[in-house]
């Protein structure tokens, strides 16, 4: 490897340590957590894709992004056995509703006997489908287009730009879609021919394209931030936002600025 490479794989983001990680996680994160929500980290800690699940300190802001564009209609791509669909469901008001579409129902299976437990199964509504054509056939009926007040994108990255322009014209003005893994594990900045074997791909590639297009997409504004340092498997976590410019200066027009954006985050956690 050289230096460069070296440098860049070994990036921590804004965390230089461990015990600051677990210093966040044991102040502020674990503390505030729902018991349910532990209950599924719980259940999945034996999986063998319990690294899937969506970490709880990424979820905690998931939490705060949700209240404050008070999400009540959602999307979530990839659901696994429920972390962040449990999440979503205690966040937003009763009658919210949550469009949640996986490939897998058994994952999802894992975790609803808890979410069941937790009385907000009646704001789910699991399609068992790859995402691609449910997002297509939702823009099939007019109204729903620009009715999203929120979307979590965590699942195969190969479409990723696919579903962000679904999400685009799902999403209302002043909606924020979050996208996972936009780090690919550090790999996003070490040359193609010195990344592990595991994180080379079209998933890699993927993630660079989807990178590269928020930053140059005019309708939004981004900001790709690493959030934590994943300690003990050594991956990173990062956040990107976005703003649609030409809805505001639609709206700008209105005097409606404020409404006036489209927020987009994309964040680096576990895969
Ligand atoms: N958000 C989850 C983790 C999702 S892991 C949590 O917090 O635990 C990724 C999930 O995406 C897996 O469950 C996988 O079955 C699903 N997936 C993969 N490809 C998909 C596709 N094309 N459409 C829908 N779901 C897909
Ligand atoms: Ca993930």
């Amino acid at each position: 490897m050289t230096d460069k490479a070296k440098q860049a794989a070994s990036s921590k983001g804004l965390l230089q340590s461990e015990d600051l990680y677990r210093y966040i996680l044991e102040t502020s994160v674990y503390p505030r957590e729902p018991e349910p929500l532990k209950k599924i980290r719980d259940v999945t800690a034996d999986h063998p894709w319990a690294m899937m699940g969506t970490a709880p300190d990424a979820g905690q802001l998931m939490a705060m992004l949700l209240r404050l564009v008070n999400a009540k209609k959602t999307i979530e791509i990839g659901v696994f056995t429920g972390y962040s669909l449990l999440l979503t469901a205690l966040t937003i008001p009763e009658d919210g509703q949550i469009t949640a579409i996986d490939v897998n129902r058994e994952t999802y299976e894992i975790g609803l006997p808890i979410i069941k437990k937790a009385g907000v199964d009646h704001k789910i509504n699991f399609i068992e489908s790859e995402a691609l054509s449910v997002l297509d056939q939702l823009l099939k009926y007019s109204e729903n287009e620009g009715s999203f007040d929120y979307a979590f994108v965590d699942a195969d990255k190969d479409n990723y730009c696919n579903y962000h322009e679904r999400l685009m014209k799902l999403l209302k003005v002043g909606g924020i879609a979050v996208y996972d893994n936009t780090l690919w594990g550090g790999t996003v900045a070490v040359p193609e021919e010195q990344v592990p074997d595991h994180f080379r791909g079209s998933s890699r590639q993927a993630i660079l394209d989807l990178n590269r297009s928020l930053a140059d997409d005019p309708r939004v504004q981004l900001s790709h931030v690493a959030l934590a340092f994943k300690t003990k498997l050594r991956w990173l976590q990062a956040i990107s936002v976005a703003v649609n410019n030409f809805l505001i200066a639609l709206l700008i027009a209105v005097d409606f600025c404020l409404l006036g954006t489209k927020v987009m985050f994309g964040w680096e956690e576990r895969m």
